[in-house]
Formats: C-alpha cells, structure tokens, sequence
C-alpha cells in the first residue's frame, strides 16, 4: 500500500498548474486526492509526478448571479452541502454531494475531481447532467467551456484533453414553480451509488409539467440521461400514475453495467423503481 516514487509540484495558478502538466506528461492533476491516491496506493496508477492544485485560491468557492452559480473545481462536497447559494440556486446538486461517502470523503473530496475521475458509481455527474451544467477548462490551447451532456463520454472517460484542467463548474440557477431530487440506492459499505436518480420537475400555475430531467449514476459505464422519460412527461400532471408509465414505457438503459454488487438486470430495474421515487419526490418540492 505503498505508491511508487513521484515528483510533487504545488502550483500557484491555473497558468503555471498547465504549464507543469504540459512539461510532465505523465503527471496528474491532484485534488481532493480520495481516488487518485488510493489507485496509487494499489499500484493501479503510477503518476510520474502531481499537480497539486489545492492552494490555487481562485479554483476554489461559489458565486451566484442571477442567472446561474458557478463553484470552484476544488471546492469540497462538504461546502457544496452546506451552501446557502447552492441550496437555493441549485438543490439537487447540494442533495447529492451531502449524501457522498462519509464525513472524511466529503470533507476533502472536490467537485472537480469527481467529475474528471468520473466514476460510473460517483453521485456528481448525474446531478451536473440534470441540471445542464457548463465545465470550464483551461489548457495548453487556452480556454473552453464544455457542456454537461459531452462531458462524460465513456467508463471513467472524460472529454478532457491531455494536460488540461477542470477549472468551474457553472449551473444555471432555478427559477418558477421547480423541484428537485437526488435519490440513491448505496453499496452498504463504500456509499458508492449502485444507482443514483437525479430528477428535477418545472410546473405551470395549473400544476401541468413544463420541464422534466431524469439522469442516472451507477447504471451506466457513464452518467445517463433519460431523455425520454423526460419528454413523456412534459404537460402531464405528474400524477403518480403519469410517473410510473412515463418510467415504464420510456426508460431504456443501454448496456446496463454488472458488477461484482449487482448485475446489470438488477441495477436496470433499481433504476426503474429510484427514477420514480425520485420524480415523485421533486414533483412533491415544487408542489411545496
Ligand atoms: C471511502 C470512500 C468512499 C467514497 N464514496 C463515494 C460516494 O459515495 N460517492 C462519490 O461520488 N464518490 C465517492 N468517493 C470518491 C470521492 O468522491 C473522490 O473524492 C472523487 O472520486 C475524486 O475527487 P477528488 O477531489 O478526491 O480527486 P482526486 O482523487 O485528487 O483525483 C481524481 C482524478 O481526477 C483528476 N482530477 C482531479 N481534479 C481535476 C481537475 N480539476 N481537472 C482535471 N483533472 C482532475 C485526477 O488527476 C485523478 O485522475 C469515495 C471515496 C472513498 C475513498
């Protein structure tokens, strides 16, 4: 449980954190480190050097404008939780980091990092797809921002470039008549998702669905969107019975993922029975 040798570098800014990574292409980027040096500890990773980019002060906090919130990618699942600004502008996103692991994970884990690690099993992704969240990047080309929906592209894959650094993330804020929920069904031991249900409802004064996500972790070898449950739903009344038909004629999970925990019939119908827990749920909040 001993990692092999490597350099340590502490960056001060993001310009001189691209400039390492660009000059050591086997170094990786260090955050919370509660992935990263556990696979190092197993000897499953062997980073030449780290990028530790802890201290960079302006990757880190959340600020609210009226139109959306944007967080640090270094900011902890435990600020996240415990936002006022992330609470009210973006719920779901404070529901699902405060269920993440335990005191100790959520303490030094950071939204940057879950999401560039991108787990099928983290609870972040599903969240930051429900609520079209924009990443912000900077790299040796400078600049870019990528949207949710093209960011996690396959097991544990990200649409990060070589050398490149996950610097925001920005959620549009919630407005009018909404809800949301985070709901997942946990390996007992890791809190791991075996699957995570991330839905968030809009409605209209008469109580009609305007807008509807459903998005998954744990299903998938990446975040899922359930698209079609979605637009089944929009201007229904949300009723129950609404809810469990739109789940049931439009949830389809390809390649449902199988593991050692749960096989991949086991997690597609999990998933099933937390997508509709979970509308039901966001559907009661906007209710209010
Ligand atoms: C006991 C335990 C239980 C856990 N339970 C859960 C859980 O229930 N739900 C959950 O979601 N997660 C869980 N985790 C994982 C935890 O959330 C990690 O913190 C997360 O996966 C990675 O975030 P980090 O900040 O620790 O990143 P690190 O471990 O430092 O890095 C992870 C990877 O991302 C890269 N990286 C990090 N930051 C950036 C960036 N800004 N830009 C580009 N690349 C970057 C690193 O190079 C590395 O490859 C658990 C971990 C442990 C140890």
């Amino acid at each position: 449980m001993i990692p092999a040798k490597f350099d340590y570098h502490r960056p001060a800014t993001v310009g001189e954190a691209v400039q390492l990574l660009q000059s050591n292409p086997d170094a990786k980027v260090l955050a919370g480190g509660h992935s990263l040096i556990p696979v190092m500890k197993m000897r499953l990773a062997a980073p030449a050097a780290l990028v530790d980019i802890g201290r960079i002060a302006n990757l880190k906090g959340i600020s609210r404008s009226n139109a959306s919130l944007r967080i640090g990618a270094t900011t902890t699942y435990h600020e996240i939780a415990n936002s006022a600004d992330v609470k009210a502008a973006a719920p779901l996103l404070a529901e699902a980091a405060g269920q993440i692991g335990d005191r100790q994970v959520r303490y030094r884990g950071t939204i940057g990092g879950n999401l560039s690690h991108s787990d099928p099993a983290s609870d972040l992704p599903a969240a930051v797809l429900a609520l079209n969240g924009t990443l912000h990047v900077a790299g040796p080309n400078g600049n870019r921002t990528i949207a949710a929906s093209n960011f996690f592209v396959d097991l544990m894959t990200t649409a990060l470039d070589p050398g490149e650094i996950l610097t925001a993330v920005e959620i549009p804020t919630a407005s009018g008549r909404s809800g949301a929920a985070y709901l997942k069904y946990e390996h007992p031991a890791s809190g791991y998702a075996l699957c995570g249900a991330a839905a968030l409802v809009g409605l209209d004064g008469n109580g009609k669905c305007t807008s509807a996500r459903l998005c998954f972790n744990g299903v998938n070898a990446h975040a899922l969107d359930a698209g079609a449950v979605a637009s089944a739903l929009i201007g229904s009344d949300l009723s129950d019975a609404a809810i469990d038909a739109a789940v049931d004629s439009n949830l389809s999970i390809p390649d449902p993922m199988g593991d050692m925990f749960a096989s991949g019939d086991y997690r597609a119908q999990i998933a099933s029975i937390y997508g509709k827990k979970a509308l039901k749920l966001a559907r009661d909040r906007a209710r209010g």
